[in-house]
């Protein structure tokens, strides 16, 4: 099948056949890392085969038929090697053909070889080579090959048969023929377009290049102590220092390297010889190499070794696999050792591999029964049984049972629920609905809008996307990282925050220009907001400390008050909650800034939704369910989140915010009095226009000089905006003289942008990415070409009407670093984000900072 591109000119081939010497001309970029990673070695002169590198260029044409001159390619080789051909892609993570080991391999090599290192050594090697050829090279069917149960040259005949048979000819015996088939179906491998999918899926771009290398293998067989085998220096897990690998030595028939601490190395394995022990010199020789490519090549590299007659050859060396955790503690560690520095160090960790150290995973290479999948809402691996209500929930958590909480969505009602249970499910809702928005708050793994799997709550069933049933009490895992439902408990592992961690975080914030604060409702979430170093709290969605069971009611009797006498009545009840609140907040945060935003209840989230609900409501109000329920009809909006919330409530019903002022002013004085000074920050919620703030500015300003007057005592305090409806960022040169700061609500901005309600969006988000009609789902990345144009008109029209006005951003998006990096190049001061998002924040705008000064200073030169 042609792509359908323009005819491209196919360069020549062998101009990109190059002996891999220390001034050969080679680049990642041009002949792929390990290609580059071999030329470094040889300039540390390091004993590697030789290798003979091609090209991206030589290996794409190969795949469209142009061969090099293979003659001449063997003639860079000794006449008796064997050789391999392994890839050489510009990231390692992107993939390739596996290599093809013992090139070259034939009759009379066989003759050769067996005086050399023994019948059955030969037979073996020429075996597998007949075998890799056979299925990754003439593409014959692999069970055929696979299946030889025979050894020596018995099996060899018996594939050298199956071969001939298949393939209808027999086994090539020309070494040039079989290089050229091997390079012709690796090069071809490549440009498959299932290998192009999934090297794309890891983000290589549609025209990555493949490189080869073509090496002369260093056999580690033969008379004197032979091997092969690989050495590192850390443990891939911990990327703690500790000598890890295999060595396989012919001499004494079994693995002589086993995982030792470097401290352990003159300890002798008790249960047999190390490498240590049957050859000191090269083993020496082997730490020696490890560590100059550890400080040359300026990372932690697996070696790949073999040993003949007890001399070194080193043929490959890679990059160390390493967990997210590892691979803090290795870029510390080489920065601590002067061998990196430390801006190199931050650069060096994917800003969203940290969520893997702040939340339990499912370990690499586990068992995943996938049953189910859905917006991958808050991070991390949580197992337990299905509960169905929030009651349940509890009861099983007062057991010490852990379960996951299966809800078609969450409401206030199932916060309790939401407490006891270790992960939580939903039918419904998107990135910002109330399950995900609570679940990254408690940072417990949500799965959120699962609209496959069927949801019968009544029947306390849950029907996974392949019509299996599971019930009440069946243990299932969430993994809120990828959006999995996984049935029964995968292996997982815990989250860490170790010295490595702080210490690289700490250089991340050395180098950050914008600050981070944390969206935080709670004590609880304060103190993690503290412990992950945010710098204040962003947004305090006051509503949210009423979503509480025990909380809530008095929350419905402000809403559900008919008379001003009642409304005053349920006020006089939050009031002193709110205080306690408040104060709790601001002890935690000892003086740093925190941003309260007045009361914002799309009223669907506090109304009751079920007749218990009903039932409660009308007892505590003491009326009858009859009233109840009529109320609840007449206040129950079409749309509420278009409806009476944020100012509009604020305006409409005053009250209300004069007692939540009180309650922040009156906290200030508290926790002023025996802590760090307060200036609290006053927030309202859904502006759309200039005369909102006029009013309750006013109303705000006298609340603050009662409170001042009955207490006789000072202080101050800032009023700004929420800006997260589109007039408000049309509008914003007006609204900015009016307040000290504007916070962007880019949840509340994307759905009114979109025309799309955030609740409603999971029901065909996963359609629209896989369609490509969404880049992302634009309540979790913000969309830059649409809302993004609102919000730096909003940040344009606000400066400039007000030059002294703080920028920020306070929705989901301030925690995903393309968002940050939006609000830093348009000048924002700061932006907030669920807690557990904090640190993967500071360092993807670490890395902003540094990636620019880096730019700035290549400009200079
Ligand atoms: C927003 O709308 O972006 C926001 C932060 O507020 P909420 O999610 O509470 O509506
Ligand atoms: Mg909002």
């Amino acid at each position: 099948m042609t792509t359908g591109a323009a005819v491209q000119k196919i360069p020549d081939p062998n101009a990109g056949v190059t002996l891999i010497t220390p001034s050969a001309k080679m680049a990642t970029p041009t002949h792929g890392g390990r290609a580059k990673c071999l030329q470094r070695l040889v300039r540390l002169d390091l004993p590697v085969p030789r290798t003979v590198a091609l090209s991206f260029d030589t290996v794409h044409a190969i795949a469209a038929g142009q061969l090099p001159d293979i003659a001449q390619m063997l003639q860079s080789f000794d006449g008796n090697a064997l050789l391999c051909v392994r890839p050489s892609s510009e990231d390692p993570d992107w993939g390739g053909p596996s290599a093809v080991l013992n090139i070259g391999m034939n009759d009379d090599r066989l003759a050769i070889l067996s005086r050399d290192i023994g019948d059955e050594a030969a037979a073996a090697l020429y075996l597998r080579f007949v075998q890799a050829y056979a299925i990754h090279v003439a593409r014959l069917d692999p069970d055929q090959f696979d299946e030889i149960e025979d050894t020596g040259r018995a099996g060899l005949r018996t594939a050298l048969l199956a071969y001939e048979d298949e393939a209808e000819e027999p086994f090539p015996q020309d070494p040039a023929v079989q290089l050229r088939e091997v390079l012709r179906s690796m090069a071809r491998a490549w440009e498959g377009t299932t290998a192009r999918l999934l090297r794309q899926a890891k983000g290589a771009p549609v025209d990555a290049g493949l490189g080869l290398v073509v090496q002369e293998m260093a056999l580690g067989l033969g008379r004197g102590e032979c091997g092969s085998g690989v050495l590192q220096l850390v443990n891939s897990e911990t990327g703690q220092p500790l000598l890890t690998g295999r060595y396989l030595s012919q001499s004494q028939g079994r693995d002589a390297l086993r995982q030792r601490h470097r401290s352990l190395y003159l300890e002798r394995d008790p249960r047999g010889a190390s490498l240590q022990d049957v050859a000191p010199e090269a083993f020496d020789k082997l730490l020696a190499y490890a560590d100059l490519m550890r400080q040359r090549l300026r990372e932690e590299m697996q070696i790949e070794f073999t040993i003949r007659e007890g001399a070194v050859h080193i043929l490959d060396g890679v990059r160390v696999e390493r967990s997210a955790r590892a691979a803090v503690r290795i870029a510390v560690r080489l920065a601590q050792d002067g061998i990196i520095s430390r801006p190199e160090a931050v650069m060096r960790i994917e800003p969203r591999a940290l969520s893997e150290l702040l939340h339990r995973q499912i370990a690499t290479g586990s068992e995943r029964d996938v049953i189910g999948r859905g917006i991958a809402a808050s991070p991390g691996a949580a197992t337990g049984r299905i509960v169905f209500s929030s009651a349940e929930a509890q009861a099983s958590a007062a057991r010490g049972e852990a379960c996951i909480l299966v809800r078609r969505e969450t409401s206030p009602e199932d916060i309790r629920g939401m407490h006891a249970a270790v992960g939580v499910l939903t039918e419904r809702g998107g990135m910002t609905s109330h399950a995900a928005v609570i679940g990254r708050g408690l940072g417990l793994p949500c799965v959120v809008g699962a609209a496959r799997m069927g949801f019968q709550v009544q029947q306390k069933t849950l029907v996974g996307e392949r019509g299996r049933i599971f019930h009440e009490g069946d243990v299932i895992t969430l993994d809120g990282t990828s959006g999995e439902v996984l049935l029964g408990s995968p292996e997982t592992i815990e989250a860490t925050l170790d010295d490595a961690f702080q210490t690289l975080m700490g250089w991340a914030d050395a180098a950050r220009d914008i600050g981070i604060r944390a969206n935080a409702d709670t004590p609880a979430d304060a103190a993690t907001a503290r412990r992950f170093m945010a710098q204040g709290i962003g947004l305090c969605r006051t509503e949210h400390m009423f979503f509480d069971s025990e909380r809530i009611t008095p929350m419905r009797e402000m809403i559900f008050a008919d008379t001003p006498e009642d409304r005053q009545a349920a006020l006089a009840v939050l009031l002193p909650m709110q205080r306690a609140d408040f104060t709790e907040l601001f002890r935690i945060m000892e003086g740093l800034p925190v941003c309260i935003r007045l009361f914002d209840p799309p009223l669907h989230e506090f109304l009751p939704h079920t007749r218990a609900g009903l039932r409660d409501l009308a007892e505590a109000l003491d009326l009858p369910v009859s009233d109840v329920t009529r109320r609840v009809e007449a206040l129950t909006e079409y749309n509420p989140m278009l409806g009476l919330r944020g100012v509009r409530l604020g305006i409409t019903v005053p009250e209300i915010y004069d007692m939540q002022a009180r309650a922040i002013f009156e906290a200030t004085l508290d926790a002023s009095r025996d802590g760090a000074p307060v200036v609290p920050e006053i927030m309202l919620p859904l502006v759309s226009a200039k005369r909102e703030v006029e009013l309750l500015r006013a109303r705000i300003d006298a609340v603050a000089a009662a409170v001042r007057a009955e207490r006789g005592a000072s202080f101050t305090f800032r009023l700004g905006v929420m800006a997260e409806t589109p007039r408000a960022c049309l509008r914003a040169d007006e609204i900015a003289p009016h307040c000290q700061f504007l916070s962007f609500g880019t949840n509340d901005l994307t759905q009114m942008t979109y025309g799309l309600s955030r609740d409603d969006a999971g029901r065909f988000m996963s359609d629209y990415v896989q369609q490509g009609v969404f880049a992302e789902d634009p309540f979790h990345r913000l969309d830059i070409d649409g809302v993004g144009e609102l919000v730096a008109a909003g940040v344009r029209r606000g400066r400039a009407a007000n030059s002294g006005v703080t920028l920020s951003m306070c929705g989901e998006h301030g925690g995903d670093p393309e968002s940050i990096a939006f609000c830093r190049e348009i000048g924002m001061d700061y932006v907030s984000c669920s807690p557990f998002r904090v640190p993967v924040a500071r360092l993807a705008a670490a890395q902003l900072a540094l990636r620019e000064a880096a730019m700035q200073k290549t400009h200079e030169r």
